[in-house]
């Protein structure tokens, strides 16, 4: 298994950091937001409340019941107590349905870009990746035919994320029938739909796959509040979905790492119980800086860049810096030129070939303004200097 690339770019970025070079990351996918006040408020109760114990497996009762109430809220999926389960992240929760749901030599439908990890958690699991490719001019979306061509009789799970990490695509309604009337042809193929960005969306519209009736029972929608609440440490993700597979997950879960932290999940009923109005001020801030950091990308000779619908990245093709040798250092990759940026920009991104879009790199515009103009500065230093 390979390691996490976005883990192992930011590692990277700190340790520079820490020797003294003055480092801008923009590599790793976190909000740079403080967690909102009503949510910090739920946590210091849960502690003064004495919440201890291990908790329930699939996390409490009450969490689930607002699980359950979101669900119903922002996206009209009615989902039962006995099939929705807590996890320590969405990453865990996407762990868990890979390694109850693949036997060897199954194989996982990855529109590709991709999130780096479903790939090596598919892996670990005994599955093989099989990507789908898309294309810049089409949005890294995939096209129904594409899927067709993908699918074989092994084909077990299809995973994918919209609003996409790290393209930043968010698939219409429209086009989630479209991929839908491929699948419903067959059965045996269980749709994990990643929706950890669903408030990071800037056309106001999201679509979930079981919103339709025929894929209802055979889809596992994943979501998180690392993403929106800005809550990436405090570990907290879920799925709703079939019962069998959410009494898997919690099996699984229970043999590995018991319920999810009792603190973090009482700050989670918080974040969820409230209208998601309340962190629109996040989202307003990201949809700004996205204009900024296209704007400034697009004085940059050589990147070529779809304008992302969501989520908080940019995922430019630079292929055309492919061949050349630019300070001294000959680029033949997508690694090779985030080694270079990393190097003599002091900019930290991710090489996209870890995400199955080898010409691509993907910056993160979650930090704050002034990073975003000081970066793109330094590299287009760096590349017409
Ligand atoms: N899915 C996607 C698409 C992500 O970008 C991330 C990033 N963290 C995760 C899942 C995992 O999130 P969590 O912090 O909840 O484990
Ligand atoms: N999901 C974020 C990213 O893609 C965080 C890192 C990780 O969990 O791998 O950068």
């Amino acid at each position: 298994m390979a390691t996490s690339a976005t883990l192992a770019m930011a590692a990277k970025a700190r340790e520079l950091k820490e020797a003294g070079k003055d480092i801008i990351g923009l590599s790793l996918g976190e909000p740079d937001f403080t967690i909102p006040e009503f949510v910090k408020e739920a946590a210091i109760r849960a502690i003064e409340e004495d919440y201890h114990s291990y908790t329930p497996v699939d996390g409490y009762g009450e969490l689930k019941q607002a699980i359950i109430t979101k669900f119903k809220r922002d996206n009209n999926l009615n989902y039962a107590p006995q099939q929705i389960v807590v996890s320590t992240g969405a990453k865990q929760s996407l762990a868990n349905l890979a390694q109850v749901l693949l036997n060897e030599g199954d194989e996982v439908l990855l529109p590709a870009p991709y999130w780096v990890s479903y790939a090596d958690i598919s892996k670990v699991a005994g599955g093989v990746p099989v990507e789908i490719p898309s294309t810049l001019e089409n949005d890294f979306k995939i096209t129904p035919e594409a899927l067709q061509a993908a699918i074989t009789p092994r084909s077990k799970m299809l995973v994918y994320s919209s609003p996409c990490n790290p393209s930043g695509s968010v698939y219409s309604r429209d086009e989630l029938r479209a991929l839908a009337d491929v699948l419903v042809k067959h059965p045996q193929i269980i749709v994990v739909s990643d929706e950890i960005y669903e408030h990071i969306n800037f056309t106001g519209n999201h679509a979930s796959m079981a919103q339709f009736d025929d894929m209802y029972d055979r889809t596992v929608t994943v979501n998180g509040v690392s993403k929106a609440y800005s809550m990436t440490g405090w570990r907290i993700g879920y799925i709703g979905g079939p019962e069998y597979i959410a009494r898997a997950c919690n099996k699984m879960q229970g043999q590995v790492t018991s319920g999810a932290n009792c603190i973090a999940q009482r700050a989670t009923i918080a974040a969820l119980e409230n209208p998601p109005s309340r962190i629109q001020y996040m989202i307003d801030a990201f949809r700004h800086r996205r204009k900024l950091t296209l704007d400034l990308l697009a004085q940059i000779p050589g990147f070529s860049c779809n304008e992302p619908e969501g989520a908080f990245y940019v995922f430019p093709d630079i292929s055309h810096y492919f061949g050349k040798t630019i300070r001294g250092t000959a680029i033949k990759t997508a690694s090779d030129f985030a080694l270079f940026l990393l190097s003599e920009a002091n900019v930290a991104t991710v090489t996209g070939e870890a995400f199955g879009s080898p010409n691509c790199i993907r910056i993160s515009y979650a930090a704050s303004e002034a990073e975003i103009t000081e970066a793109m500065q330094r590299i287009k230093e760096v590349l017409t200097n």
